[in-house]
């Protein structure tokens, strides 16, 4: 099979399903999917064999935060009405990631997207620094992050969020704190880089409780754009399309429209580029939650449908895991049944018990799925610690981190 062959085939793939976005199920999916006998056609294995060789030139990295194994089947149950039906069930590449942070069993998103990034794992609440910095107390030495590699190198980097662009997930790729709640300390991070000029596309959410933050410490967007020369915008629709390093906070985040976006303008970067897309994921409401991974998750093989596998790495990772369970239900019926009496009820138990679904709604300690399809996908098997995700990412790239090189 020729190099161009598997890349025309892949990305034609990814094009189909998602111009089906929202029908059932999709020819595209059903020729897919695992078939009667459970084997993945041959077709798109050789296809993803083939892509899994080289290096890259771009790497993105979704991340549903709080998207465990659990989720990510129950996700499928619910928009599907069957197993195994989301776009990124059918990457080639799996592997389980352990979260944990360096002193306990469960990790918060701090510490488990802080060890993604960087490589090193720390403690919850801390952001990319090593772990004897002290939560709220004492910082550690900052821990380089993959997006400040990406800059040094001189690739365009994104960052877009449904969250707050200072929660503790977007800010490990970005920012260094010892406390993950100082946001007024993390966001003007932003706009400091250590290496290069810093985050390229910046888009998130959470405008009103980062302004007040800010305000307390006599800062202000408008005082932090006058003095780097970048405006702060608050609506994605108010970045004029000359502007090619957009910075957007605002109340609400489509994240589709800013992942699109980003992708637009990182696409034009003559080195390459590193995008992280983050959203939510956690099940406290369990609809909302399952929603979120099935959009994600479109969008995603949207994503796929506009790059090239032959040079782009995309890895799907979650910080840490979620106490959600299908332990009941029938084909043909809603997984889901009984959400809108206890939506109703507004109840606020720890645990949510539906017919089906039981949600204990806490981060849990068993490890996430780590899925990959691209140049250096093939390194994302087995049990491993999710530090070495940021092995995968800068070996994809041919990087040599600074500590291996010390070595
Ligand atoms: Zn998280």
């Amino acid at each position: 099979m020729t190099p161009a062959a598997p890349r025309l085939l892949m990305s034609s793939l990814a094009l189909a399903i998602t111009v089906s976005a929202g029908v059932f199920l999709s020819p595209v999916q059903a020729q897919t999917r695992p078939d009667a006998a459970g084997v993945a056609s041959a077709a798109a294995v050789a296809a993803s064999a083939e892509a899994t060789q080289g290096r890259a030139r771009n790497v993105i990295l979704f991340l549903a935060d709080a998207g465990g194994v659990a989720s990510i089947n129950a996700a499928s149950l619910a928009a599907y009405g069957e197993p195994l039906r989301l776009h990124i069930q059918q990457w080639p590449n799996l592997g389980l990631s352990e979260t944990s942070p360096v002193d306990d069993f469960v990790s918060d998103s701090a510490n488990g997207m802080s060890a993604i990034v960087t490589g090193v794992k720390t403690r919850n609440g801390v952001i990319s620094q090593s772990p004897d910095a002290v939560r709220g107390q004492r910082d550690g030495t900052p821990t380089k992050t993959l997006l400040e590699y990406a800059e040094e190198h001189g690739l365009l980097t994104g960052v877009v969020t449904n969250m707050p662009i200072t929660d503790a997930t977007p800010a490990a790729t970005y920012a260094h704190a010892n406390d993950r709640g100082r946001w007024g300390e993390i966001f003007p991070q932003a706009f400091s880089p250590r290496f290069g000029d810093g985050v390229d596309v910046l888009i998130g959410a959470g405008r009103r409780q980062i302004g007040e933050q800010m305000a307390a410490r006599g800062a202000s967007f408008e005082a932090l754009s006058r003095t780097h020369r970048r405006p702060i915008y608050a609506a994605l629709d108010q970045v004029p399309a000359a502007n090619p390093r957009p910075v957007v906070v605002a109340d609400q985040i489509d994240v589709r429209a800013a992942a699109l976006k980003a992708l637009d303008l990182l696409q034009g970067s003559p080195k390459g580029y590193l995008l992280v897309i983050e959203w939510d994921a956690h099940t406290d409401d369990p609809r909302q939650g399952l929603r979120n991974i099935a959009d994600l998750d479109r969008l995603i093989a949207e994503i796929q449908g506009r790059v090239d596998l032959g040079d782009t790495l995309m890895l799907f990772t979650a910080d840490h895991s979620f106490g959600l369970q299908v332990d009941g239900g029938t084909r043909g019926q809603d997984v889901l049944e009984g959400y809108d009496a206890w939506k109703a009820s507004q109840a606020d138990d720890e645990v949510v018990r539906l017919k089906n679904v039981l949600v204990n709604r806490t981060h849990t300690a068993e490890e996430v799925p780590a899925l990959a399809i691209g140049p250096g996908a093939d390194r994302v098997r087995g049990y491993f610690p999710n530090t070495h995700l940021f092995d995968v990412m800068m070996g994809a790239w041919g990087w040599t981190s600074d500590a291996d090189r010390a070595d």
